[in-house]
């Protein structure tokens, strides 16, 4: 496994790490005994950050995570997030004081811990930046003087939130997702190397763009318009087509990218695990590589609309335009 700094936490990320939102069954069923397999493969050939959330099966992955990980807590770095909440078809967001505070509590109940490496607040765009600004991420400090929490951030798929946030306030992680990948590269074009180098540890989530990007297709949920599923149908069949998978290559693509610290990737079976890691150490031929993002070209940063208006990123085009 290859480790990566982590901005200016101290620490050495793997440049691969476990998603684990499917353990919450966010991508349908998912047994324990695979679950299980699949974290102790993943600790066993060196991944070191596990990412859940309360959201996640409305604590169901954080519940299953805390369970499979038992004795092995300490050899890992263990993020959870606050602020975005499930119950039943309920979403919403809560980041006040008592929020945050009776979240992580329950977090660390539920992970069977005493201590959470990263915090992260989840999904930003959804409320007003000063939320964030002026309330959460300082509670969120206040856990860290107790104790409770080594390092704090924010997560967001739109990006200039991000940016903007962290010019603002000293966090040290960022988590992006979906816009690092075959589909989608303006990651890149937000965050810069001066502003996170040696700071802050950046985490490319979602490589396979939330299923997007895998042979057996797009889930019925996903906000990827049509033009861009039918593009990355003919890139997947082109795939197989040169013996490889839409899975290798998107993940090739991904490791590729120097700015992250680390690619995040949803791993709820062993079969996913052993797949990722050979990604890590495979090549794609440059030919195949260049068909597939040839086909892609003509859509690619056709990214979508999440959040609060406000939050925008400039450049939406969808669902309304
Ligand atoms: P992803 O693009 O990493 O993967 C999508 C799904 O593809 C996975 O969940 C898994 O079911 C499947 N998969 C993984 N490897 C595969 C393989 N080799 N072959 C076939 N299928 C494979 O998307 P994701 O799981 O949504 O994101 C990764 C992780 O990042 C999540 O688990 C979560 O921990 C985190 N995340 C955080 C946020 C946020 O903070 N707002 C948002 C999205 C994701």
């Amino acid at each position: 496994m290859q480790y990566r700094r982590f901005g200016g936490t101290g620490l050495d990320v793997s440049v691969l790490s476990y998603g684990a939102a499917p353990l919450g069954e966010e991508y349908g069923k998912v047994r324990y005994k695979e679950a299980y397999e699949s974290v102790h493969y993943a600790i066993d050939s060196g991944v070191n950050l596990f990412d859940v959330a309360p959201y996640y099966g409305e604590f169901l992955a954080e519940k299953r995570l805390g369970r499979i990980l038992e004795k092995r807590r300490k050899e890992i770095i263990l993020e959870t997030k606050v602020g975005r909440y499930k119950k039943g078809a309920e979403e919403y967001f809560d980041f006040s004081e008592k929020g945050i505070r009776d979240s992580v509590e329950r977090s660390l109940r539920y992970l069977k811990t005493d201590y959470i490496d990263i915090l992260l607040a989840h999904d930003i765009e959804f409320v007003p930046k000063k939320v964030i600004l002026a309330q959460a991420l300082p509670v969120m400090e206040k856990l860290k003087e107790e104790g409770k929490v080594r390092f704090t951030g924010i997560s967001s798929y739109m990006l200039y939130i991000i940016r903007e946030v962290a010019t603002q306030f000293p966090v040290d992680v960022i988590l992006s997702y979906s816009r690092y990948n075959l589909t989608d590269t303006s990651l890149n074009d937000v965050i810069s190397d001066s502003m996170i180098e040696g700071k802050i540890g950046l985490i490319n989530a979602s490589p396979l763009n939330m299923g997007l990007l895998t042979s057996r297709g797009v889930p019925a949920w996903h906000p990827a318009p049509e033009i861009v599923v039918e593009r990355v149908l003919k890139a997947t069949r082109i795939c197989r087509e040169r013996n490889t998978s839409i899975e290798q290559v998107a993940l090739r693509f991904a490791l590729d990218n120097g700015l992250p610290s680390t690619t995040l990737v949803g791993m709820n079976k062993l079969e996913y695990v052993k797949a990722n890691l050979r990604a890590l150490n495979s090549t794609i031929q440059e030919e195949t590589m260049a068909e597939v993002v040839g086909i892609i070209k003509s859509v690619r940063n056709f990214f979508w609309r999440e959040g609060i208006p406000e939050n925008y990123d400039p450049g939406c085009y969808f669902p309304d335009d």
